[in-house]
């Protein structure tokens, strides 16, 4: 297993599905979620807008939320559940603490583990009853998309993002960035 990046290290999108990775794998194990990892993939979405992440998976005929599936029906599958992709969205990770990216992460493992078991996933009462069990949202996890994103006008990387107005975006000239001591532009 490689090594595991601390959260505040985490910077790549490789670094996110990295440390997510090691997080769900720790709720598996603590939590006792029903999970086949081997069976989930894993990308970073700085596309999304608003949903702090999804679970994308096929859709199957006669699959419901409570009977469980019936694999070897499905051509290909050699009886277990087909991959689903768990998608991670950047700016959410950005704009989260902590505690709010882990319950998230809860949140979604909750959809992998009805899908792989059932075939398909909602927000319904059995749902509900693992959200609970897990201390997470039944909503899936929204955020706020940033009011100004605050670049460098050297190399163009996100210096900051803010969610209203402030003295950084008001003031902004009197900033500079980080990486390259140069002025921060505003969009
Ligand atoms: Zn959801
Ligand atoms: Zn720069």
């Amino acid at each position: 297993m490689g090594a595991t990046v601390a959260y505040e290290s985490v910077s790549s999108d490789a670094d996110i599905v990295a440390w997510s990775r090691e997080y769900c794998r720790q709720v598996r194990r603590e939590w006792g979620v029903d999970v086949r990892f081997d069976l989930v993939e894993w990308e970073v979405s700085s596309r999304a807008k608003r949903r702090a992440a999804a679970v994308k998976r096929p859709k199957l005929p006669d699959a419901t939320v409570g009977e469980p599936y019936d694999w070897e029906r499905v051509d290909g599958a050699d009886g277990r559940p087909l991959p689903c992709t768990l998608s991670l969205t950047r700016e959410a990770f950005d704009s989260f603490d902590r505690a709010e990216w882990e319950a998230t992460l809860r949140h979604e493992l909750i959809h992998v583990e009805q899908y792989q078991r059932d075939g398909t996933t909602d927000h319904g009462a059995a749902f509900r009853a693992r959200a609970a069990a897990l201390d997470t949202e039944v909503h899936c996890p929204a955020f706020a998309e940033a009011k100004h994103v605050l670049t460098c006008e050297s190399c163009g990387d996100v210096v900051a993002r803010r969610y209203r107005d402030c003295k950084l975006v008001r003031e902004r000239e009197r900033y500079r960035s980080d990486c390259c001591g140069a002025s921060l532009a505003v969009d």
